[in-house]
């Protein structure tokens, strides 16, 4: 296997070994350790922990559950990292990769939030890099990103894919494309929040290839688990230790370890995968409801559990959906989306009660 690019790794943290936990740092004695008194655990159980499931301190990655997540992507466990969400994966990559204050990161806007918060609260500069918007999908601009993350000497390109709030996939041609390109520059990040969704395979398949490529993943999504606070980095073994060792000490809580290997057993993932494509359904409906409605100027195609909607009023539609207790997402915030609002595909009663406060008699 290529390794990963080591100057592309924050230099003030290239011989950083990290907290060493009670768990990390078990004896390699040839006796079988048998009583643990290392790590100032109680003795007993707490009286709402009966059976003491959570009173040691848990494995900082557990190998359960990096195993089943390893399965299901096709992997190997050294190429995964869990931990609280994407969002703190998001977080762990820059820690890991730019200096504070220094390299900076290339995001492509209209972009999911947490890149540019993650990148400025260590310091970072955010290069923006908008994306091209041809009215029924959005586009990421492989040249201008490569330039950029050039230009700029950034060590992080994060692009989603499918998108939040474009919905709108990259070509899997196009981020192979881009890590060539950037193969000694910058890590490569493919956000998959919403992968589940998506008719293209996922940036997985290209990882071998790709030392530099990053795929994230969560079970927040279609999985149905957004308290559960589960996500994951796909990685380069290399990678894979350095962001283990920037991670807070016990990322994963028990019961939260335990829930989620619940969430990949083969009789919940075909639950997840029918709950999708119902959801699918929900979303082709909602876009031939809305299409017919007046003051719709675009709703753009949608690989995601939510629809993108340029609308002649939105403060109109907003009101009309408000007065029945019916929450959307305003994104006019967002430049270049001064018109638009991104509606999730929620249940089946949820999207024909939409249907009702949008008028339609049905
Ligand atoms: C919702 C979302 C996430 C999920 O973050 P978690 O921390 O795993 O809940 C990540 N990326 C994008 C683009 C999202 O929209």
């Amino acid at each position: 296997m290529t390794g990963f690019p080591e100057h592309l790794l924050r230099e003030d943290l290239r011989d950083f070994t990290g907290y060493s936990s009670a768990r990390t740092s078990a004896p390699g004695t040839a006796t079988p350790a048998r009583i643990w008194l290392n790590a100032n655990e109680s003795g007993h159980p707490s009286s709402v922990d009966v059976d003491g499931t959570s009173r040691r301190y848990p494995d900082p990655q557990p190998s359960a559950l990096v195993d089943a997540f390893a399965d299901l992507w096709a992997t190997t466990p050294d190429r995964v990292v869990v931990g609280r969400g994407s969002d703190e994966m998001i977080e762990l990559l820059v820690r890991a990769l730019c200096r504070p204050g220094g390299d900076g990161v290339v995001v492509t806007p209209p972009t999911f939030g947490m890149y540019a918060v993650s990148a400025r609260l260590h310091g970072s500069p955010v290069v923006d890099v908008p994306q091209v918007d041809d009215g029924l999908t959005w586009r990421i601009d492989t040249e201008a990103v490569a330039a950029a993350a050039v230009s700029a000497g950034a060590r992080l390109v994060f692009l989603a894919s499918p998108g939040n709030p474009t919905a709108s996939v990259v070509p899997l041609r196009q981020v192979s494309d881009l890590a060539e390109r950037l193969s000694d520059r910058a890590v490569v990040v493919v956000d998959e929040a919403y992968g589940e969704f998506a008719s293209q395979r996922s940036a997985v398949t290209l990882l071998e290839e790709h030392p530099n490529l990053v795929v994230l993943r969560t079970l927040s999504k279609a999985h149905g688990l957004a308290g559960l606070r589960v996500g994951l980095a796909l990685v380069h073994p290399d990678l894979a230790v350095v962001l283990r060792r920037v991670q807070a000490p016990y990322p994963v809580p028990v019961p939260v370890t335990e829930l989620a290997l619940r969430a990949l057993t083969p009789e919940a993932l075909e639950a997840t995968r029918q709950r999708v494509g119902g959801t699918l359904r929900l979303r082709d409906r909602a876009v031939r409801a809305l299409r017919d409605l007046d003051g719709v100027r675009a709703i753009y195609a949608s690989e995601a559990n939510f629809l993108l909607v340029r609308c002649d009023d939105a403060d109109r539609l907003l009101d009309v959906l408000t007065a029945d207790g019916i929450v959307v997402r305003d994104m006019r915030h967002l430049p270049g989306l001064d018109d638009a609002l991104r509606i999730t595909i929620g249940t089946d009663l949820e999207m024909t009660a939409l249907d009702r406060a949008l008028g339609d008699p049905s």
